[in-house]
């Protein structure tokens, strides 16, 4: 017997600045009492601009250690290297995902668009016994991204994990997560089975809509709504209709230590990588570009 998940949590995503002086908003990952609630995801963020001076600052060359990030660019172009070697433009439905693992080093540059750019990024921690493994890199297209449509009107696009058949082109994420993007119709309803004991959130992108069965108040665009147990998600589309993306993954329940762009598992991992990153003896694998 399915037990339909209730939102435990809907929170607005807050404005934040970061890397050069992007102004964006950071839908989970804002407030550390939360990290948690939302195991194995550790940051939400959401570049959502019709102003270049927003975003143009961008991200230059930083480092990144013990986590997996995944970038989803709906509507522009984000260009970007790494210490690997890898370097292109993330464009318009593009998806690309990264193991930072033992340490990498790139720069993400949003370009210049003309109107609505948006992009988000993902961070899912990896596992204490995967914190180190070798760094990875990869770049899905658009037109790789599965969309299906579910009876009921709704319209998937499968960026990891199944939905109804259709799996995404994201499949090396350690921990396995599934990341959809949805756009449920005007009254339509949308039901998507998640597993028990599963983290699931949703991020809705545009529109507003019921988010559960019990759910008496629309949920508008920006927001996250973090589900509490159970093993089905159904989500009603409001009079506009309603477009979010959903992740689920299997919580890691390890200590987390935090510092900027690099999450370990204890301070002293911590500082031992901001002193590896000063020394130059930060990456493994490559030199520093
Ligand atoms: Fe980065």
């Amino acid at each position: 017997m399915n037990r339909t998940r209730e939102p435990e949590l809907i929170l607005a995503s807050r404005p934040t600045v970061d890397g050069a002086g992007v102004r964006l908003r950071r839908g989970v990952g804002h407030d550390r009492r939360l990290i948690s609630r939302f195991d194995p995801f550790l940051l939400l963020d959401d570049i959502h601009s019709t102003d270049p001076d927003d975003y143009l600052a961008g991200f230059p060359w930083h480092p990144h250690r013990g986590i997996e990030t995944v970038t989803y660019v709906l509507r522009g172009e984000v260009a970007h290297g790494d210490s690997l070697g890898n370097h292109g433009v993330i464009g318009s439905g593009d998806v690309q995902w990264m193991t930072a693992g033992g340490g990498i080093v790139h720069q993400e540059m949003p370009r210049r668009f003309r109107g609505d750019m948006r992009g988000l990024q993902l961070w899912v921690n990896l596992p204490a016994s995967r914190k180190m493994m070798p760094p990875r890199y990869r770049s899905v297209a658009a037109g790789s991204v599965p969309e299906c449509r579910l009876e009921g009107g709704s319209i998937v696009r499968v960026i990891a994990g199944r939905c109804n058949g259709c799996e995404g082109p994201v499949a090396d994420i350690v921990r396995s997560p599934e990341y959809l993007e949805v756009a449920v119709p005007p009254g339509g309803e949308f039901t998507h089975p998640t597993a028990p004991g599963h983290t699931v959130f949703a991020y809705t992108l545009e529109g507003e809509g019921l988010f559960g069965p019990g759910s008496s108040r629309q949920t508008p665009a920006d927001h996250v709504v973090l589900y509490g147990a159970g093993d089905l998600v159904t989500v009603r589309g409001g009079p506009g209709g309603v477009r979010f993306l959903l992740f689920a993954g299997a919580p890691l329940r390890e200590p987390v230590a935090w510092r900027g762009p690099i999450v370990m598992n204890t301070e002293e991992e911590l500082d031992l990588a901001f002193r590896e990153y000063r020394s130059g003896t930060f990456l493994k694998s490559s030199p520093h570009p």
